[in-house]
């Protein structure tokens, strides 16, 4: 049987028992379900750690990627509302730092080659989702603007984290689990392995998500499918394989 490895080695063969890569999507799953939930209060205080030496990060969580545009996705809105209390309750437990690294694309991004256009410079699509936009704390928020999947290249962030030496610890939520929030993460983690910073970086699976694209519709459109659960699953997951801890919740 053709598959995506141009072998049959990717599925499982009929009467070999453990074969194909059925156990380990087994696997996944039982990791998945056994994420555990952590505390905010206790991880603000780790090792005896003041907030302000926490930073709460969301990437893309934009007009663009929720509610309007070539991008919006019904499976991304879902995690604004998760999003929203984690960033409230971070707030009231006086964490100062909230990092937005958000598309804010040049009208001929290069980037549109491979993704339809989105989140423009200067338009709704670009803009922070009305549902934090509407915090009473909002202007505490520091967007990033960016022009690629990745949040670290040609944007302030290197110079913001340099800038506080102080922020250790990086709780990390946004979309998508796959792209631009497995950038991220892997980003500070990498940051962190060639420097010697021991940064703790810290996914919640509530909070990050992907979209989906069946294979018959991305046939119709003549795009790439893109399975949303597989994906967002083997990206959490090859996030804690390079240490980065993903947990299930952040109360
Ligand atoms: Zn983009």
């Amino acid at each position: 049987m053709e598959t995506l490895l141009g072998s049959d080695r990717f599925v499982r063969q009929p009467g070999a028992a453990g074969s194909g890569s059925e156990p380990f999507l087994r696997f996944l799953i039982e990791w998945r379900q056994g994420l555990k939930t952590v505390s905010l209060p206790e991880y603000l205080a780790t090792g005896g750690r003041m907030p302000a030496q926490t930073a709460v990060l969301t990437v893309d969580l934009t007009e663009g990627m929720c509610h309007e545009g070539a991008l919006a996705s019904p499976r991304i809105a879902r995690i604004v509302e998760p999003i929203r209390r984690l960033l409230v309750h971070a707030h009231e437990l006086d964490v100062q730092h909230f990092l937005l690294p958000q598309d804010t694309h040049a009208p001929d991004a290069e980037e549109f080659a491979n993704w339809p256009a989105h989140c423009v410079a200067g338009t709704i699509e670009s803009q922070t989702v009305r549902e934090l936009r509407a915090l009473l704390f909002a202007s505490q928020f520091r967007v990033f603007p960016k022009n690629s999947l990745s949040s670290a290249i040609a944007t302030d962030l290197p110079g913001w984290l340099e800038h506080h030496p102080e922020v250790d610890q990086f709780i990390v939520t946004g979309d998508c689990t796959d792209l631009c929030v497995y950038q991220l993460a892997m980003d500070i983690r990498l940051r962190s392995h060639a420097r010697g910073l021991d940064y703790r970086v810290t996914v919640p699976a509530d909070c990050v998500e992907t979209f989906h694209l069946s294979v018959e519709a991305a046939k119709e459109i003549g795009a790439l499918p893109h399975d949303g659960e597989l994906l967002h699953h083997l990206f959490l997951y090859h996030m804690a394989l390079n240490g980065v801890e993903i947990v299930a919740h952040v109360d």
